[in-house]
């Protein structure tokens, strides 16, 4: 598949492109031709240590940066990002695959946090509580963590970082990027963008690779938080690590969001909800729904709505103006997702629509929408999280029952309903474990200034990603207490004693 030479996609370090030590490499395809379109260096522990030493360098002073500068940085970068929106976009959808159009959308949403990130002197305006005890004033301000790192997945190249490094650079530390080593390009323009808006050299860098790469990252003494999104075993994995080093951690893992459709829902309306949400991007977002849950005599209409819909999806390469639904993002997702396909039929699920037979001309990774019906909580189909286009519905009795089903899942990032009920609605959000939920809104992915996150194994760790837990997690608070007490002529003040303090 490869075309002979091809470009080599290198870190940004101290403001600068580089090779570093690194001499692995990892292919990058163009998953809608499967041509090697590039290989993307892999970082060794020497690269990780200088783009660290670097942001470390760039500390002093971009932290003591007055927060009006940093706000006013962040307004030009978020210009740039708008200007070059669709740069990014088309780069996204060269190496991920994914549809110009929803390429565009993941760049409107990584933009709105930008967008937060400028009212960074609102957000750290701190507390102020006068005359706590007498002559005694309080006050609380948060300051900067020091060099801090994420590491994302694949599905989202440029939205992902953008939860993290705005936030981050705006509340004055500097940052360092290990982006996916499948879609590395839309992290190098980002930080060309960065240093076009006048970010000082060293504040963002962006470093390419593998285990290697994460490893020297969690166990460096200089890093001081670590924020991940990626699959369960390896966010459960950084937590630990990360956490074992003395690191502030955030690790988001893998999902398998529900969307219960009670008999009451308007069943044209959810159908469209679940295909969309169930196949954009290939299903390979943390937010896809990828199980249905019928709720009484609403699954044989609700298969039959699917089915033709799903059908109905133009499947084709992400640049083609026509296309609604693109290729997976590299031969061995292909491989696993024809993969559950076969074991789901395997174990007895009826293949409503099979994905397989989808036939595109060339050598790109393409399964089309597939469908299985009559899934049960025991098969790998339900239990595993695919990361694909491939949605299971189960059938239940009940709205209780369909609670407990999600209940007894150990992935809760988020899950909707559908219903024209109220009080239904009520009970779900109330009762189910999850930690983002839609009500007749099946991506319920909350906007930048509220925070993002999952429950259970779908989260290690305290904080969500942006809004206030974003400012809360890359800043510490300091609780400062101060007395100036006024000097009598006789010289008599508050000589205190040994008693513990309490206010007066
Ligand atoms: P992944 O876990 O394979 O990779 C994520 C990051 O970890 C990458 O930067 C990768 O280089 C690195 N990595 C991979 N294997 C590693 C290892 N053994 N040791 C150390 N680092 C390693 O995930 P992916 O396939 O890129 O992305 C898809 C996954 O991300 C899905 O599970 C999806 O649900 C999840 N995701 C979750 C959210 C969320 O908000 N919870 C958002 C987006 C994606």
């Amino acid at each position: 598949m490869s075309t002979g030479t091809v470009r080599t996609i290198r870190h940004r370090i101290d403001g600068r492109d580089t090779a570093g030590q690194s001499a692995r490499t990892a292919p990058v395809w163009n998953p809608a031709t499967g041509e090697h379109q590039a290989d993307v260096l892999l970082a060794e522990p020497a690269d990780v240590d200088a783009a660290v030493r670097a942001a470390r360098a760039a500390l002093p002073g971009w932290a003591d940066t007055s927060v009006i500068r940093r706000s006013r940085l962040m307004f030009a970068f978020r210009n740039l990002v708008e200007k070059h929106l669709d740069d990014l976009a088309r780069l996204v959808s060269a190496e991920h695959g994914k549809v110009l159009d929803d390429a565009r959308g993941e760049l409107v949403r990584g933009l709105e946090v930008i967008d937060f990130a400028c009212g960074i002197p609102h957000l750290l305006k701190g507390e102020y509580s006068d005359q706590v005890s007498t002559d005694v004033d309080l006050f609380t301000f948060r300051q900067p963590l020091g060099v801090c790192a994420g590491i994302t997945p694949f599905n989202f190249p440029a939205m992902v970082p953008m939860w993290m490094h705005p936030i981050a650079i705006a509340t004055g530390n500097t940052f360092v990027l290990k982006p996916s080593e499948r879609d590395p390009s839309a992290s190098n323009l980002v930080a060309e963008l960065y240093a076009e808006a006048g970010l000082p050299d060293g504040v963002f860098n962006v470093v390419h690779g593998d285990k290697v790469a994460v490893d020297a990252i969690l166990d460096h003494p200089d890093v001081a938080a670590v924020s991940f999104v990626g699959s369960t075993p390896i966010a459960r994995y950084v937590h630990e690590r990360a956490s074992v080093a003395g690191k502030r951690v955030q690790a988001l893992g893998g999902a398998k969001n529900h969307a219960v459709v009670l008999p009451d829902a308007d069943l044209d309306h959810a159908a469209d909800h679940l295909i969309a949400a169930g196949y954009g991007s290939s299903g390979q977002r943390c937010m896809a729904i990828s199980v249905a849950v019928a709720v009484g005599d609403v699954a044989g209409p609700l298969v039959e709505l699917m089915r033709e819909k799903a059908q109905a999806i133009k499947v084709g390469p992400g640049l083609d103006a026509g296309s609604e639904m693109g290729p997976v993002v590299s031969p061995e997702a292909l491989d696993r997702i024809r993969g559950y396909i076969a074991s789901g039929v395997a174990s007895g699920a009826a293949l409503v629509v099979d994905g397989r037979e989808l036939d595109i001309d060339g050598d790109g990774f393409f399964v089309g929408p597939t469908l299985l019906d009559h899934v049960t909580p025991e098969m790998d189909v339900y239990r595993d999280e695919i990361f694909g286009p491939v949605l299971v519905v189960v059938r239940v009795g009940s709205l209780a029952e369909a609670i407990d089903l999600i209940n007894g899942n150990n992935l809760a990032n988020g899950t909707a309903i559908f219903t024209s009920g109220g009080h239904a609605a009520r009970l779900f959000q109330r009762s189910v474990q999850v930690g983002m939920i839609g009500v007749n809104v099946p991506v319920p992915v909350p906007m930048a200034f509220h925070s993002f996150g999952g429950w259970k194994e779908s989260l290690f760790g305290a904080h969500h990603m942006h809004g206030p837990e974003g400012v809360a997690f890359y800043t510490r608070a300091k609780a400062v207490t101060t007395r100036w007490p006024e000097e009598t002529e006789d010289g008599a003040r508050d000589r205190g004693d040994l008693s513990f303090p309490t206010a007066v």
